[in-house]
């Protein structure tokens, strides 16, 4: 008798090396709570890296980096499968399976491609082109019911509902099933400059792993609220991005205090931001002491990640079946 499956949550994040607070707040954080209620997947998309990398030097450094600061926030192995993409090569097979129900004319108009051609005009290729069939292509091979996705990348999702409506409906199957949006809440987390979304290509970021020292230097560097000049102005705590952090890494009450006393200028930014610093440093210390025991032993994290491409191919393999069966495809 089959067993009740646990509702499946996939999910894949481009290797970009260590992470930053940005994607801890933005997604990490998110995944770690999932595993407790879902059966959770998650990739390090080292495939679709490819569409746009000029060099793939550094590339396994830096999955192994994001991996080692995704465990160490929590992401548990026992209860999450983790892998890298391209060592789990049925999703490569279910691409090109999906690609012959995808209008060509389709992928061009999608703004996302029109945006990537904008961004890298000298690497035109087809894998760009392809890519989100192989984005739905990872979802569809897990099966998964459900996939977090902040409300911006909803058309992402609804593109991969709409090729399992086009693969079920030209097999006449049921094989694939349509994902659900699992509303995510995915605050845009601004980086030291003030102004855009933390990126570690901005050179804006704070790693997740810094040491405590080099916290605190990024965190002088950020931007305050650029009307207050002088150490007298009062300050306005709405538009300044060190009380944005103040309110996810600060205790309530020293909040209040910020939000009172700066409107008065009763304190400075440079004290206000010694405060942030010491309370990022206290918040992040036990994510940095796993990761740093983590990381006295890669071979265990390739480890990890090896056995997790091992489990993600069981499913891989079931799905790959029914669709090779679903399509007539003859299985010798
Ligand atoms: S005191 Fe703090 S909240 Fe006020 S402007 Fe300075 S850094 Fe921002």
């Amino acid at each position: 008798m089959e067993t009740k499956r646990l509702p499946r949550v996939y999910s894949a994040a481009r290797p970009t090396g260590r992470q930053h607070i940005g994607n801890y707040l933005g997604a990490i954080q998110n995944y770690v709570k999932l595993q407790e209620s879902f059966q959770s997947i998650y990739a390090i998309a080292d495939v679709h890296a490819l569409t746009t990398v000029e060099t793939t030097q550094g590339l396994k450094e830096n999955c192994l980096e994001m991996a080692l600061d995704w465990f160490a926030a929590g992401i548990e192995p026992e209860k999450s499968i983790v892998f890298l993409q391209s060592n789990v090569p049925q999703v490569m097979e279910l691409h090109t399976y999906l690609s012959m129900v995808v209008a060509i004319g389709k992928l061009t108009d999608l703004p996302t491609f029109k945006e990537k051609v904008r961004m890298h005009p000298q690497n035109v290729n087809y894998g760009l082109l392809g890519y989100p069939v192989l984005m739905s292509a990872d979802i569809l091979l897990f099966k998964a019911d459900f996939v977090p996705v902040g409300i911006d990348q909803a058309p992402h999702l609804e593109f991969a509902r709409e090729i399992v409506r086009s693969f079920n409906f030209r097999y006449q199957t049921k094989v694939l099933i349509e994902p659900q949006m699992k509303a995510t809440a995915t605050p845009k987390i601004i980086g030291t400059d003030g102004v855009n979304k933390m990126s570690k290509s901005l050179d804006n970021d704070i790693e997740l792993a810094a040491d405590e020292k080099t916290t605190e230097k990024r965190v002088r560097s950020m931007v305050t609220d650029t009307n207050r000049v002088m150490r007298t102005d009062p300050g306005n705590p709405d538009i300044c991005n060190v009380y944005a952090f103040h309110k996810t890494f600060s205790p309530a009450e020293l909040c209040a205090e910020i939000d009172r006393e700066c409107r008065v200028a009763g304190i400075g930014c440079v004290d206000c931001k010694k405060k942030l610093a010491a309370n990022l440093n206290a918040a992040l210390a036990p994510l940095r002491e796993r990761r740093a025991e983590l990381a006295k032993n890669p071979a265990r994290v390739w480890e990890i990640l090896h056995d997790g491409a091992q489990r993600a191919s069981l499913i891989a393999d079931d799905t790959i079946r029914d669709v090779r069966d679903a399509i007539g495809l003859a299985q010798a």
